[in-house]
């Protein structure tokens, strides 16, 4: 870390970057923090609606619209610029059309002295994540992206619905891709101490395996029914971003499930970058929590590294 004084920059202050500045204001989560966009007009423009609401917030941040020098002494450095999908585009063009921004971007962060943390929102997330990864040379700890974190929560949030309990007391995860192929490793799934499967065991006539089910399909539809009603998603994801990045500056050793790097975990995954829980503190992605899968869990997150690697291999970097 740099300092006492945490500082954060933000590429990218569209609708996702600007939900998360906007979350990290109202919630105080670093002393500075530096808006970059390669509209540079933008970027002044949200920084000095910003500041004309620090009376009202409960921080005093600084916040200025910046350049790549100022990655310098960051601690945290979060990407959230891309492209959007055109009429017509496949989702490999818009892939290529972002990573080509990514290598506009990454190599200008790592130029500056940079040495801290990159956090990477840009979807594909995962593969974004990968590509700043292969791009900055950094060590795989100090690369993650936002992974299944959103998705964990809208589960949570479901599952709490559900159950009819305080969702910080289930612990339940989202893993894989952020995308079609991520799932719910039910086996794994507690509520409180107690798995998820020995709930319905004792209630059967209360709780149910196709009820789960159907949740878990709600998570995974749960984006594109947003972008359906209005136009994109942006609150939820700057939300899970401050999350991530206050275990980073907090130091807080959380488990999150970002995208980080396997490094032989399942079987002798590597190199692809997945949700998954993980400890996440001031080095970044600290330790992965290998989960006990079943053999179909396990087919499961073969099936989303499968399609994590072949989008990867797609593109020539
Ligand atoms: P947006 O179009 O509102 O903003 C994108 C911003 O990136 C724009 O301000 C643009 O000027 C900037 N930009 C483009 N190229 C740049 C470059 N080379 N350098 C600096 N800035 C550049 O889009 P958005 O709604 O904010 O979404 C941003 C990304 O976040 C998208 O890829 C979206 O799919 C993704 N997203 C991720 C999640 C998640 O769970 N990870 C959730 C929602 C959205």
């Amino acid at each position: 870390m740099s300092s006492n004084r945490k500082k954060v920059v933000l590429i990218g202050t569209g609708m996702v970057g600007m939900s998360f500045a906007y979350a990290a204001l109202n919630q105080n989560v670093c002393d500075e923090l530096v808006l970059l966009d390669l509209n540079e007009k933008r970027a002044e423009g949200e920084a000095m609606d910003l500041n004309h609401g620090l009376a009202f917030s409960p921080s005093s941040m600084k916040i200025y619209s910046g350049g790549y020098s100022d990655c310098n002494d960051a601690d945290v450095v979060i990407i959230s610029a891309g492209v959007n999908q055109k009429p017509g585009e496949s989702r490999l063009q818009l892939l290529k059309r972002n990573a080509d921004v990514f290598s506009s971007i990454v190599p200008k962060v790592v130029q500056s002295g940079f040495e801290g943390i990159f956090l990477v929102a840009t979807n594909p997330v995962d593969i974004m994540t990968r590509i700043t990864y292969e791009l900055s040379g950094f060590n795989a700890s100090k690369v993650i992206g936002t992974g299944t974190t959103l998705d964990t929560a809208r589960l949570r949030y479901l599952m709490g619905e559900y159950f009819e309990v305080d969702p910080r007391n289930i612990h339940a995860y989202v893993i894989g891709e952020h995308g079609d192929s991520e799932f719910v490793p039910w086996s794994q799934a507690l509520l409180a101490a107690k798995p998820i499967k020995d709930v319905l065991r004792d209630n059967p006539s209360s709780f149910y395996m196709e009820e789960l089910e159907k949740i878990s399909e709600e998570v995974r539809s749960a984006a594109q029914k947003i972008i359906t009603a209005k136009g994109a998603t942006y609150y939820g994801i700057g939300m899970a971003m401050v999350r991530v990045v206050r275990a980073i500056l907090q130091d807080e050793n959380s488990v999150l499930t970002v995208s980080t790097r396997l490094r032989g975990e399942y079987g002798g995954k590597k190199d692809v970058f997945i949700g998954n829980p993980c400890i996440v503190n001031g080095g970044g992605a600290k330790r992965i929590l290998e989960l006990k899968l079943s053999e179909a869990e396990l087919k499961k997150l073969d099936n989303s590294c499968t399609v994590l690697n072949d989008s990867f291999k797609s593109l020539s970097l």
